[in-house]
């Protein structure tokens, strides 16, 4: 018999409270897949949703956040799980990676005792001596040298770097099926980027994990990821394989981010900013939320949000999807779009 899928997110949404009552809406109707194996990136700029999303669907959001929908775990309801039975499944099953290892980690716990604190909490029957011999193999398997002295050092000891390759050895440490990364690189220049992000991929080809990566970087996901999801003011707009939609975006939005990317070929074009500023919670505007930045807006944007439908060779959430100029086009914005910023 066959097992059932590794993530199946259906209808999605997180709410907060808001003034007066009433609630704001920080995730509207996501739906997601993925399968072992596989690499999603979730793509946005700070505040689309993009970690609120991840952070619901693992019950880590405080007690005011609301969190509904479906979320089916190898064919287990994660939402309204017992907590302590959704504790067994996290750190174990599914593994975490978080932005800034230094306050993710003890600083006052040497490094293996940590991997072996994150071992023994859903083995306790293992012994320290053998969870310690892990730990020593885990900093090997994420190509920290000299492992045997290194579990014996304190976080301070590890550049950053090293400390985000000490997240991953923890995450990994007990072979969950699914590894959720949080911005993993935003801290780390470029070239330890690279190795961060070609070491989960080695992980991933070679431990068979799903890896779900979110990122505000498109660049990131280029070589890192088989689909990815772009989401903007807590939806996703667009959404398909990184070939098909780095090849023909068929939202605006994504054609901005990707605009925005630096690249050789191109290497003396002015890169192209997206006009304004993503709308807070408070302040989503009405129909499609990116309207007041995008260029191809029209009357019908402003009062009618798009639904996200197949469009070519991706899942689009534009009116005009399949009108919208070729390539990259971002479009011209109006004088009186520019002159306001895109307000
Ligand atoms: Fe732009 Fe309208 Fe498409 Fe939204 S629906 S991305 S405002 S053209």
């Amino acid at each position: 018999m066959s097992r059932p899928p590794l993530l199946v997110v259906r209808d999605l949404a997180v709410t907060f409270p808001g003034t007066g009552g009433l609630r704001l809406q920080a995730v509207r109707g996501i739906d997601l897949d993925l399968n072992d194996g596989e690499a999603l990136g979730v793509v946005g700029e700070s505040g689309s949703g993009k970690s609120v999303s991840m952070l619901g669907l693992l019950g880590l959001l405080p007690e005011q956040a609301k969190v509904t929908g479906s979320v089916l775990f190898r064919g287990q309801e994660l939402l309204g799980m017992a907590p302590r039975a959704l504790q067994a499944i996290r750190g174990a099953r599914i593994g975490m990676i978080f932005q800034d290892p230094l306050t993710a980690l003890n600083p006052v716990l040497r490094v293996g005792e940590q991997i072996v604190e994150a071992i023994r909490i859903h083995h306790p029957g293992v012994s320290r001596k053998a969870a310690m011999a892990r730990a020593v193999d885990l900093l090997d398997l994420v190509s920290i040298p000299q492992p045997r002295e290194r579990v014996r050092q304190y976080p301070h000891e590890f550049s950053g770097g090293m400390r985000q390759r000490v997240m991953i050895a923890m995450a990994v440490a007990n072979e969950p099926e699914l590894l959720i990364a949080d911005e993993p690189t935003t801290a780390l220049d470029v070239t330890v980027q690279a190795q961060i992000l070609e070491l989960l991929q080695d992980l991933r080809s070679r431990l068979g994990i799903g890896l779900v990566l979110i990122t505000h970087d498109l660049g990131v996901v280029a070589g890192t990821a088989d689909t990815v999801a772009v989401m903007y003011a807590g939806r996703i707009v667009e959404h398909g394989a990184v070939d098909a939609l780095f090849e023909a975006p068929r939202h605006p939005y994504t054609r901005g981010l990707l605009a925005a990317l630096p690249t050789l070929e191109v290497a003396d074009r002015p890169l192209v900013g997206i006009e304004g500023r993503p709308p807070s919670l408070r302040e989503r505007p009405s129909g499609c939320a990116f309207h007041p930045r995008c260029a191809f807006a029209q009357a019908r944007c402003r009062v009618e949000m798009p639904e996200l439908r197949h469009v070519g060779s991706t899942w689009s959430a534009c009116h005009f999807a399949e009108t919208l100029p070729p390539g990259l086009d971002v479009g011209t914005p109006s004088p009186a779009h520019a002159a306001d910023g895109g307000r």
